[in-house]
């Protein structure tokens, strides 16, 4: 069994001792200062050194069975009974004990808000931490329980004390949760100096010898894990501090880019959104005005007695507008960069979905939509307007009626390119058969 210094004063970071056994990449030590992971807490890492020789200390864990607390070593390992001397990286060490001590000093501010405030789970892995809540914490009640932290760490000074009690005595120090642990207990007290305790926990974590060596303590953001349950992810300690330094130098770089003051720039984003909804409004009605300008002056064409137009679109932005801008009674087909395309018509017996959907699935593109609007794209540009209009060219005007649209569907499915045989009728035969029989519904007479 390892005698664990780290418990009998756990500022205490080099210490000296002599390896007791060796296995693998770890070696177990008489006594350590090196935290080994548990409770929520990340072990200890540093460095060993022993005559000429130093290891690097990576992670620290303890056998549960025999007590020993195993140290994974980076390096050469010294052999059994090699006297070695101990230094625990001070900065992950304190980083730890902030955050576990933050985390007490946390719920204990959430029960005092409300008793119904529990907790029902921790992690102090990260430097952002979690506070797992029963009770639904709403944000009046985060801000209440960060300031009363914040007030108590600014004026009162509680001291760490550890005490080891018999589980018969537990009543008698009210620890905020309950335990599991039997036998002898080990307690976690911060305690102001008339003498009561702000907050006692079993628990067997290394923490701050004074709660305000972990402030501040600062609740990033909440998360509803599920009904009842509310995540608080917080920071504590050097790392808070440090976290809200750059958070406040960016917020400083861009209220300087703004030429506002820090405390403005809430008033200067909401400004500038004002200002970008208009000028979006204002692109859009440009965009339409400008499509249908587009629209009015593309020529018109008649296929198969549809009146016909078609637009080559420099923007995509525009191609919406554009199907948009479909004239009463005509059929209108746009293309855009990147192959995207579309066709629109207000007429009822033509389906631009079906009719743009099966011509692109037949050109290896894909797309589709509502009878009167469909977007798609099409590998094949170049060739987009002359397919859709030998499409047209094909059509039928004979409604279907309304009452059987499984056919339609049936129909779709049964020429889908995967579903079609290697050898089987001409594609073009295909698609015009296709076409033929995927004319809209006639429109339902009911109001
Ligand atoms: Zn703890």
């Amino acid at each position: 069994m390892t005698r664990a210094l780290y418990y009998e004063d756990g500022t205490r970071l080099t210490f000296e001792s002599v390896v007791q056994e060796v296995s693998g990449s770890e070696i177990a030590l008489e006594a350590t200062a090196f935290y080994p992971e548990g409770g929520g807490q990340n072990g200890d890492a540093g460095r060993l050194s022993w005559a000429e020789e130093t290891a690097t200390v990576l992670d620290t864990r303890k056998d549960k069975a025999t007590g020993l607390i195993w140290h994974r070593l980076e390096g050469t390992l010294p052999p059994v009974g090699t006297q070695v001397s101990g230094e625990v990286d001070a900065a992950r060490r304190w980083r730890q004990m902030q955050r576990h001590s933050g985390e007490h000093l946390l719920a204990q501010a959430f029960k005092r808000v409300s008793p119904a405030f529990s907790v029902a789970a921790v992690g102090m892995r990260n430097p952002e931490c979690t506070l797992d809540l029963e009770g639904d914490p709403a944000e009046i009640h985060v801000q209440a329980a960060e300031t009363l932290l914040r007030e108590t760490l600014g004026r009162t000074d509680l001291t760490l004390e550890t005490p080891t009690v018999s589980e018969d005595d537990l009543h008698l120090y009210a620890p905020r949760r309950e335990t599991k642990v039997r036998g002898q207990v080990r307690l976690v007290i911060f305690r102001d100096e008339a003498g009561d305790a702000f907050d006692v926990s079993a628990c067997g974590g290394l923490h701050v010898p004074r709660a305000s060596l972990a402030a501040p303590v600062v609740i990033l953001r909440t998360e509803r894990i599920r009904a009842g349950l509310t995540r608080v992810v917080f920071m504590a300690g050097e790392e808070a501090g440090e976290y809200l330094t750059r958070v406040y130098r960016d917020a400083r770089a861009l209220a300087q880019g703004f030429s506002v003051p820090v405390d403005r720039l809430p008033e200067r984003v909401a400004a500038l959104n004002t200002e970008r909804d208009a000028l979006k409004a204002e692109a859009a009605a440009l965009r339409e005005a400008l499509a249908a300008t587009l629209v009015g002056a593309a020529p018109v064409e008649i296929v198969n007695g549809l009146p016909v137009r078609c637009v080559t679109l420099d923007d995509l932005a525009l191609l919406l507008p554009t199907l948009n801008a479909v004239p009463v009674g005509e059929v209108l087909l746009a293309l855009a960069p990147g192959g995207r395309c579309g066709m629109a018509t207000p007429r009822e017996e033509v389906n631009a979905g079906v009719v743009l959907g099966t011509v692109l699935r037949a050109t290896g593109g894909k797309g589709g939509g509502k009878p009167a609007i469909a977007q798609g794209t099409t590998p094949q540009p170049d060739g987009f307007f002359a397919a859709v209009k030998d499409a047209l060219s094909v059509l039928i005007f004979q409604p279907v009626p309304e009452s059987q649209p499984e056919a339609h569907l049936e129909y779709a499915h049964a020429f889908d390119s995967s579903a079609a045989p290697a050898s089987g009728p001409d594609k073009t035969e295909i698609v015009k058969a296709e076409i033929v029989s995927m004319l809209k519904p006639t429109p339902s007479n009911e109001a």
